[in-house]
């Protein structure tokens, strides 16, 4: 009898699981990495190597890969009361309790909760609530979205057409109607002698002539994330909601803050559309919100906008819009958990203490020969790698420049994501002064010897 010859984990991913977001490149050439578990901010792969994540899963494992405390509320709520929808007007306790905290640590003083399973589709129920309240309001041609060049806001259809990313061009997106003002990053966007307040200042000027162009009243909203994280970390530069809130307000267009990425601490407070004054209608949220233990997202509606969507679905007889799982108890119970350990646990605290340390050793990374810019807030922080410091010039995109130095980190232990030509970070809100140190380390030794390899 022959023997069966073993195949490693490796092969069996690359025989069975199409990637996504992933470099094939790079995927065909070095193989996946199949983890097992996880310890604090390290997870270990199939063979026992450690590596430090400095990304946080995909900035969502905020409270580490083991936290007791959330892995004990899934499996209380799993014995409880395992699964249940909220459509026909049921619904579980414990999403009742969940929506009932969100409302409270919102900005908003009163306010309701719509549930999804992730971020895209949060914002594409937005879009819909939009759509279905304009036309009930007697305005069915005002469905224009506006987002921002580098803006995320999913992969879904209508939100990949908000994304300001030229790969959606694969797809023949954006669909029409999905409108793109100017992404708000000074360093790269602003001209000679314009200050950054005069900068914020000509991209609002931008937006109104935009608003105006299209018809103010064809215009369903605009969505944009406090600090653009997938764009490549890019925080709003000086004054820019305060210059644009006015315009929209005068046009009568709703805000939306995409804080999937923000929300819930990243940016050392709570959320960071109020720390950047962005006073938006409505709060999109998913990623930290289950600290990464299920899939979840949530649109918090303000008072404002919830009344409305009240009103219009009363008319309609109902909100026709819905997903099985959405607000799914288990997600609910890890949520609640997960937002305690976040305001009681000190994980708040840790990002506001550690974050100095953190932006401290980045602008260290920044002043690299070829570092364009370093740049961040909180616990999130990005590198941009140029040709020369002054002209921002880009290195030669064939070399990837970013991609290997993710790749040589890797074999370090170091999990960093390239993204474009920067290495971002976006460390979980556990992270001590010395793991920042140790990722610092690591990274600076790898940039060294990557420039080299590349004969630069
Ligand atoms: C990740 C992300 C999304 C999409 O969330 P998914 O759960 O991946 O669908 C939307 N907006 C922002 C700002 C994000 O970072």
């Amino acid at each position: 009898m022959r023997h069966k010859i073993e195949k490693t984990w490796e092969q069996r991913d690359m025989e069975s699981v199409f990637h996504p977001f992933t470099d094939f490149g790079t995927l065909n050439s070095k193989g996946p990495v199949v983890l097992t578990h996880g310890d604090g901010i390290r997870v270990f792969d199939v063979h026992g190597k450690s590596y430090i994540d400095a990304n946080s899963g995909l900035w969502n494992n905020v409270a580490g890969f083991n936290h007791q405390g959330i892995i004990d509320a899934l499996c209380q709520q799993a014995r409880k009361f395992p699964g249940y929808h909220s459509f026909f007007g049921r619904v579980a306790d414990t999403t009742v309790a969940l929506a009932e905290k969100l409302v409270e640590l919102s900005p908003f003083s009163d306010g309701k909760v719509y549930f999804t399973n992730s971020g895209s589709e949060a914002n594409d129920s937005v879009v819909k609530m939009l759509w279905m309240l304009h036309r009930r309001n007697g305005q069915s041609q005002r469905r224009k979205i506006i987002t921002r060049l580098n803006a995320y806001h999913g992969v879904t259809v209508a939100t990949a057409s908000m994304t300001g990313k030229a790969y959606n061009a694969e797809f023949g997106l954006p669909l029409p109607g999905f409108l793109q003002t100017d992404c708000p990053h000074y360093w790269r966007f602003g001209r000679d002698g314009e200050s950054e307040l005069e900068f914020s200042q000509r991209l609002a000027r931008n937006l109104e002539e935009l608003i105006i162009k299209e018809g103010a009243d064809t215009i369903a909203g605009m969505f944009a994330e406090p600090v653009q994280g997938a764009g490549g970390v890019i925080p709003p530069s000086e004054g820019y909601f305060e210059e644009i809130r006015p315009i929209l307000r005068k046009y009568k267009i709703p805000l939306i803050a995409d804080e999937v990425i923000c929300g819930f601490g990243r940016t050392g407070t709570m959320w960071g559309s109020v720390k950047y004054n962005m006073e938006p209608d409505a709060i999109v949220a998913s990623k930290c919100i289950t600290a990464g233990y299920f899939p979840m997202g949530a649109v918090i509606l303000g008072k404002e906008l919830s009344e409305e969507l009240i009103r219009v679905s009363e008319e309609a007889e109902e909100f026709p819009h819905g997903f099985t799982a959405g607000g799914n108890p288990l997600g609910c119970a890890v949520a609640l958990k997960s937002i305690e350990v976040i305001e009681n646990e000190g994980l708040m605290e840790n990002v506001v203490k550690v974050s100095p340390h953190f932006m401290q050793r980045l602008r260290k990374l920044g002043e690299h020969k070829y570092a364009g810019e370093a740049r961040g807030v909180g616990l999130m922080g990005a590198v941009e790698i140029v040709a020369d410091k002054k002209t921002k010039q880009a290195l030669p995109s064939e070399l990837q420049i970013s991609e290997r130095i993710a790749n040589k980190a890797l074999e370090k232990g170091l999990i960093c994501r390239p993204l474009g030509a920067a290495i971002v970070l976006g460390p979980a809100f556990i992270i001590t002064e010395k793991e920042i140190d140790e990722i610092f380390d690591i990274l600076e030794e790898t940039m060294v010897e990557v420039f080299s390899d590349v004969g630069l």
